[in-house]
């Protein structure tokens, strides 16, 4: 066996709104079932420029910033198979989940892991606990034992893995909590908020759930013109239109009823009310990503006169992770999933790629710890 690596570099977040910054780590001892894994490719999130600016109450410093990777098995301790039944072995290309405790209401009777409250989610830190290899711009991540994990064809594009394991699976799960309210009809119109890599990966999965027609309401246009390519009947450039605008224009598209769901992947509360206003009487609104706590006013008037169902869903349990790699590999000859990852950066420029994030440039960069 090869030697086990003694330190990794990895970027630290050690202050709010600061840089982060490149430090050599000790390298935990493995506990039994727990995997090293070397990142092949880290792609930066929106979640983790609002983790460097201090907008999320739950991320706690310092930590070692990134949630999203692809990696190869480096040592394992006590596993040998995959969440699919898949044998795994070092030299191995998996991802993983985040650590959904397993044993707890949530994770057992409840049957929804994602709501753990055990978890210690990667990319959100204190690094000061034990093992505090848990964040993915870095040449090694610490795989705890609560993690699920899957193997990965090698095929695969590595940044398009690495963006599967946190928007496209957030997707899987908020498709999964729509369809069971009821099927997407092949009559169906679906209208997406938001065009960031979440919104856009809503789209292809829209397309592709058999909804006769698929509106995508976003910006900038460069991104709207990737949710065209990926399927999108229609874009609507929510910088050149009001709400009002846009409602118009989903009604004209719709019969003057409305989209029959709604799934608004798009951040700002207000957008939950505009959801509401452009779903018919009757439809169905899905809430996927928001990430903020701020109180909203939407009237029961919605629930009530209008009828309309509304659920939501956060992250996603390792089922929504093998759904999200099954959609690409099946989908790989029809969408160019390669359009979100258009810059790739060594792990020492990081800051430019959340810099990137931040100001839009990048859509979803991805980290090449190896690359120098
Ligand atoms: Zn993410
Ligand atoms: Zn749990």
């Amino acid at each position: 066996m090869a030697t086990y690596p003694k330190v990794s570099l990895a970027a630290v977040l050690k202050e709010y709104d600061q840089p982060l910054v490149l430090e050599e780590l000790v390298v935990p001892p493995l506990e039994p079932g727990a995997v090293l894994m070397k990142v092949e490719c880290a792609t930066v999130c929106g979640t983790d420029v609002h983790i460097q600016r201090g907008r999320l109450p739950g991320a706690q410093i310092p930590l070692i910033a990134g949630h999203e990777s692809v990696g190869t098995v480096i040592a394992m301790s006590g596993r040998d198979r995959d969440a699919n039944d898949q044998p795994i072995s070092a030299g191995d290309r998996i991802v993983f989940s985040y650590p959904w405790c397993g044993s707890c209401y949530w994770c057992t009777i409840a049957g929804q892991p994602t709501l753990c409250e055990a978890t210690r989610m990667y990319g959100w830190g204190p690094m000061t606990e034990s093992p505090h290899l848990t964040g993915t711009f870095s040449e090694l991540v610490y795989v705890r034992p609560e993690c699920n994990i899957l193997r990965v064809p090698e095929e695969l594009d590595p940044a398009v893995v690495a963006s599967t394991t946190c928007a496209l699976r957030t997707i899987m799960h908020g498709f999964e909590r729509l369809t069971q309210t009821g099927p997407v009809l092949p009559t169906d119109t679906v209208a997406i908020m938001g065009s960031g890599a979440v919104g856009l990966y809503a789209t292809a999965v829209a397309r592709r759930s058999g909804a006769a027609k698929v509106i995508l309401l976003g910006a900038p246009q460069d991104r709207l013109e990737i949710g065209s390519s990926w399927g999108a009947d229609q874009v609507v450039d929510i910088t050149a239109t009001s709400a009002e605008e846009r409602r118009d224009i989903v009604m004209c598209l719709t019969n003057g009823r409305g989209a029959d769901i709604v799934l608004d992947c798009a951040g700002p509360v207000a957008a939950f009310e505009e959801a509401m206003e452009l779903t018919r009487r009757g439809g169905r609104v899905v809430e996927i990503g928001i990430g903020t706590t701020d109180p909203g006013t939407i009237s029961p008037y919605y629930l009530n006169i209008k009828m309309i169902s509304v659920t939501g869903s956060v992250s996603g349990a390792i089922r929504h992770y093998h759904r999200a790699l099954g959609f690409v590999r099946s989908n790989t000859g029809t969408f160019d999933f390669g359009l979100l990852n258009t810059r790739g950066f060594a792990l020492s420029d990081i800051n430019l790629a959340l810099a990137g994030v931040e100001s839009q440039e990048y859509l979803k960069p991805y980290i090449e710890p190896s690359r120098r």
